[in-house]
């Protein structure tokens, strides 16, 4: 039986059902994306208006266009323009689908069909040109899911690498449940893993309380700099990209030594006072935030990784509760599932990220409430991932 409450056996000996999502299976693609990439709701579907309609099922489909192929499966094929305007990628002149193994051609190849929506369109001249005679050399005729490469004139920037900004709290709490320390060790520790070193660039950024601390290396063989921005409710970036943004490949070095500096930091700041001062449970993540985003944005865009154990309660991006119980299981619940309409500094960033082409991850590790909804909209409108760890300690996270 699977997971619907259908019996394979009762269904007719043709349809074919797909593997359940609770198992490990192999698919190929055989002109239909497999269930890892487009699942339905229902295994199948009656042919006849006269079961449909009576049944009144609601029909839905789980569309994971990024999900990871299984273990031995073949990787997505990549369809490529070889113009600048991308005119040889082929689409329906109605409706805009893309080629695919559904599409029929008609008049030797000169237009096709749409089987969305059955329109009749022209090939292109480029199109015919090219290898359409050759199955193998176009995936989109062939596969149900494939990749399209934006040709040129449909992006919106040069890409010159891949540029990541590491945000990283370290304020005494953050310290203290090891975040700080846990950070630093796999930043170091993944400088080997990062793909294209040569094109990848890393910058390091720390805040606590009261401020934004910018690194950037002084040169091979000496001590990391360090640059500090105080005001946290006007923040911006005290360093140009250029500065702070160094090369995996060529300043591997300078990199490690600034990881070290900020471990040596910390934990001098740490040894100072044992017992935590009331700034200890402030944090100016919001502004931090906003500078490390100001300087991805001077110039292509890129990713940052905001670690926070403190939510943010001081300079701008404060966040405040807004868990009321008497909304509970009332119609007005919903109000705190959706960003703070009074407080509309992360709807603002994740604009300006998003027209600049920066992406926030957000690592949550903070002990109580926090106005998700509010803090996490920055990462969900940018494309951004969100991983909660709730109370972060290390003792208790170390195998993450
Ligand atoms: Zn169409």
């Amino acid at each position: 039986m699977n997971p619907f409450g259908v019996r394979f056996a009762a269904l007719p000996k043709n349809v074919q059902c797909n593997p359940s999502s609770l198992c490990a299976y192999t698919s190929t693609d055989e002109g239909n994306a497999t269930p890892r990439y487009f699942r339905c709701t229902h295994q199948a579907i009656p042919p006849a208006s006269g079961l449909i309609g009576p049944g009144m099922q609601p029909f839905g489909a789980v569309v994971q266009p990024f999900a990871d192929p299984g273990s031995y499966e073949a990787p997505i094929p990549v369809v490529k323009s070889s113009g600048a305007s991308g005119d040889d990628i082929l689409r329906c002149g109605r409706c805009g689908a893309y080629m695919n193994p559904g599409f029929v051609f008609l008049e030797g190849g000169t237009s096709f069909r749409c089987n969305l929506c059955d329109c009749v369109s022209a090939v292109p001249t480029t199109y015919i040109a090219g290898s359409m005679s050759t199955e193998n050399a176009r995936p989109e005729m062939k596969f149900g899911s494939y990749e399209v490469a934006a040709p040129a004139a449909l992006q919106g920037r040069k890409v010159t690498g891949q540029s990541m900004l590491i945000l990283i709290d370290c304020s005494p709490t953050a310290y203290q449940s090891g975040l700080t320390q846990q950070v630093l060790a796999s930043v170091k520790a993944s400088l080997d893993y990062l793909p294209c070193q040569r094109n990848y660039s890393l910058a390091i950024v720390t805040y606590n309380h009261a401020a934004v601390n910018f690194y950037f290396s002084s040169g091979p063989d000496k001590e990391p700099g360090v640059v500090c921005m105080g005001d946290i409710t006007t923040p911006f970036a005290p360093l140009p990209r250029s500065k702070v943004m160094l090369n995996v490949a060529e300043k591997r070095q300078e990199i490690e030594a600034i990881l070290a500096k900020v471990e040596s930091i910390c934990s001098s700041h740490a040894s100072e006072s044992s017992k935590p001062a009331v700034s200890a449970y402030q944090s100016c993540g919001g502004a931090a935030l906003r500078s490390a985003v100001e300087v991805l944005k001077s110039q292509g865009g890129g990713k940052v990784l905001w670690f926070f154990m403190e939510v943010p309660n001081a300079g701008v991006g404060t966040a405040r509760s807004r868990n009321s119980t008497q909304l509970w299981n009332t119609d007005k619940e919903a109000v705190l599932l959706r960003p703070d309409e009074t407080n509309t500094f992360y709807t603002v960033l994740a604009q300006e990220c998003v027209a600049a082409g920066v992406g926030v991850d957000t690592f949550a590790c903070h002990v109580g409430e926090a106005d998700v909804a509010s803090i996490f909209h920055v990462s969900g409108a940018t494309g951004g991932e969100v991983h909660y760890y709730p109370s972060f300690n290390s003792s208790l996270y170390h195998d993450h």
